[in-house]
């Protein structure tokens, strides 16, 4: 299936700032958010596109991989991984110049699944695992505060038969005679000497004679792993966190590829999150607004209560030191912005309505600070 471009499933034009990418992502997260779309199916394919999206455009290095080979810069090289294919930049560009430039195959083999397993100039059999992608959804009040969470995850293992060797007993691994431990063959294709991976040892240079019958040689096998990781406090959507060594197990002994953790954090039915602040609106019935007085607020650590002078207007809001989030990499802690809705009463008897009335005529026309001036700048299209 064709992908969407990454710039245009998030609106944003190829030039776009870090902030105009956050924004963007932030705005259509909300929008097809699954807890707001239940049951809706083009709503989380979208929801999860949109995350693929900005988690290339939000970190520098895939952006530039991004831009420079789109798609294709995230593709392959996976193996039998069960957790989704991706890879750090990093390896995707030293695959490309370590192996690209230095061995004889193009871009292609390299990003189209070749993988490392293509190179052509290995000298030895091991050969590192593929890294693993696992994504998390966790709660607001867990970002806030860190958490410990155990991954199901199924990954290729150290096989237990040989010990990753990939040999029965012994008898370890000989040299390719065909390509003489290369790991590559050359053969004329027209004018061109091409150079394509040793069919006899798959580019492993290393022959197993007595291969393990558990795992057929390869050293490893498929697990179902669990894996702990502590999740720092402070991590937001987009935060990849990394395990070292928790990827699959390297091939003949090989060693281990990371395990990446991509966090996702699940929309809060009272919270919206920007960075290390936090929002919220909270009700505020129209006389304890109009006389002030203690008001009861929710952070994400319980009940808090601010003070509200009287008077108080809809859409006034009140700052909370230090109860937002904590800034994953400076420690410091957010705010709480608490907006104030001034509720209007709906549901008044004939006795109510009697002495609202009163009541309104009592406090005559100079009460309504915002209406007066709003009816100052309003006058000329009031008086046609
Ligand atoms: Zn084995
Ligand atoms: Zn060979």
């Amino acid at each position: 299936m064709a992908k969407s471009d990454y710039y245009e499933l998030l609106g944003v034009s190829r030039d776009a700032d870090a902030s105009a990418i956050k924004k963007a992502y932030r705005k259509l997260a909300i929008k097809f958010h699954p807890d707001k779309n239940p049951d809706d199916a083009a709503a989380e394919e979208k929801f999860k596109e949109i995350g693929e999206a900005y988690e290339v455009l939000s970190d520098e290095d895939k952006r530039a991989a991004y831009d420079r080979y789109g798609h294709a810069a995230f593709e392959g090289g996976m193996g039998g991984g069960g957790g989704g294919g991706f890879h750090d930049a990093s390896d995707i560009f030293s695959q490309v110049f370590g192996g690209a430039f230095g061995g004889g195959g193009g871009f292609e083999d390299f990003f189209g699944g070749g993988g490392r397993r293509g190179g052509g100039r290995q000298r030895s059999s091991k050969r590192p695992g593929s890294d693993l992608r696992y994504d998390l959804e966790i709660s607001l009040e867990e970002a806030a505060q860190g958490v410990e969470k155990e991954l199901e995850i199924e990954k290729e293992a150290t096989c237990s038969g040989c010990n990753g060797k990939g040999a029965k007993g012994d008898a370890g691994a000989k040299p390719c005679t065909t390509c003489g431990g290369q790991g590559a063959v050359t053969r004329q294709a027209g004018i061109f000497v091409q150079q394509t991976t040793c069919p006899e040892c798959r580019g492993a240079g290393e022959v197993i004679k007595d291969p393990c019958k558990e795992c057929k040689g390869q050293g490893t096998a498929p697990e179902d792993a669990r894996i702990k990781i502590r999740i720092p406090a402070g991590v937001d959507s987009g935060t990849r966190l990394r395990s070292s060594g928790n990827g699959d197990a390297g091939y003949r002994g090989g060693p281990a590829g990371d395990l990446y953790v991509f966090i996702h954090v699940k929309q809060h039915e009272i919270f919206e999150r920007e960075g290390e602040n936090l929002y919220c609106e909270v009700p505020v019935p129209f006389g304890a607004a109009a006389l002030g007085g203690e008001l009861k607020v929710p952070t994400l650590e319980g009940q808090s209560s601010i003070k509200i002078p009287a008077g108080t207007q809809s859409g006034t809001v009140f700052r909370l030191r230090g109860k937002g989030i904590k800034d994953l990499s400076s420690g410091y802690k957010g705010d709480l912005h608490v907006e104030v809705k001034v509720e209007v009463p709906t549901k008044l008897n004939s006795e109510q309505k009697e002495k609202l009335k009163e009541f309104t005529e009592s406090i005559g026309e100079k009460n309504s600070p915002i209406e007066e001036g709003f009816f100052e700048k309003a006058k000329k299209f009031f008086d046609f």
